[in-house]
C-alpha cells in the first residue's frame, strides 16, 4: 500500500490517495506487479489509474545499479559470509525474474493504455511513477508528492493486490486486513 499526495498549485485542491498494489496474473498463476500510474482522466473528470507499458527510467536505474553492486560484492575479493551471499544471490535472481516477467507480459499485451476506471483510451500516462498531473477544471497542475513511500500503515495492514489479466481486465478486487 502506498500513499500519494497531489496538491494543485492553482486552486489548492489537495488529494491524499491511499491505494493498493495491482498485479497481472501470468501463466501458472505467477504475478507480475502492474506499473500503475496516476493520471487525470477527462472522462472521469478526476484522478484515476492507468498502466505504464514499461518500467520507469529512475526505478530501472536504481534496480540495475543495485544488481551490479550485488554482483560485484559476490565476485569481489572481500570475503562475505554464506547468509550474505544467499541474500545477494536472491536479490539478483529477483531482479532477473522481474525482467523476464516484464518481457513476457509485454510480448502478450495487445490493448492500448486506458483509464482503469472508465475504459477511456484517450489518456496521457506519465513516464515516472510520481508525476505532476494537469488539473483540468482549473487549468493548474497537481503536484505529486509521495507522502510516505511504502504507505502510512503498511506494517499495520495485510495487503492483497487487485488482480488483472494481461490486457488490464480486472479479475479480482484486492483488499486489506487490519490494522491489527
Ligand atoms: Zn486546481
Ligand atoms: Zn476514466
Amino acid at each position: 500500500m502506498r500513499t500519494l499526495n497531489l496538491t494543485c498549485d492553482t486552486c489548492g485542491l489537495s488529494l491524499d490517495i491511499d491505494y493498493l498494489p495491482r498485479v497481472y496474473v501470468l501463466a501458472e498463476g505467477r504475478h507480475f506487479p502492474m506499473l500503475q500510474r496516476h493520471i487525470w482522466c477527462s472522462t472521469c473528470n478526476g484522478v484515476s489509474v492507468a498502466e505504464a507499458l514499461d518500467e520507469d527510467s529512475s526505478s530501472r536505474r536504481v534496480r540495475l545499479q543495485m544488481r551490479d553492486s550485488n554482483r560485484r560484492r559476490l565476485e569481489g575479493e572481500e570475503p562475505i559470509d554464506e547468509i550474505m551471499a544467499k541474500t545477494l544471490r536472491w536479490s539478483i535472481r529477483e531482479s532477473e525474474d522481474y525482467e523476464r516477467n516484464l518481457a513476457e507480459w509485454k510480448a502478450l499485451r495487445s490493448r492500448a493504455q486506458f483509464c482503469l476506471q472508465c475504459g477511456n483510451e484517450d489518456v496521457d500516462v506519465p513516464e515516472l511513477d510520481c508525476a505532476d498531473l494537469p488539473h483540468e477544471p482549473c487549468g493548474g497542475t497537481l503536484e505529486c508528492r509521495m507522502t510516505v513511500a511504502g504507505g502510512t500503515y503498511r506494517s499495520a495492514y495485510e495487503v492483497f493486490p487487485h488482480k488483472y489479466s494481461i490486457d488490464g481486465e480486472l479479475i479480482e478486487l484486492g483488499y486489506r486486513i487490519g490494522p491489527w
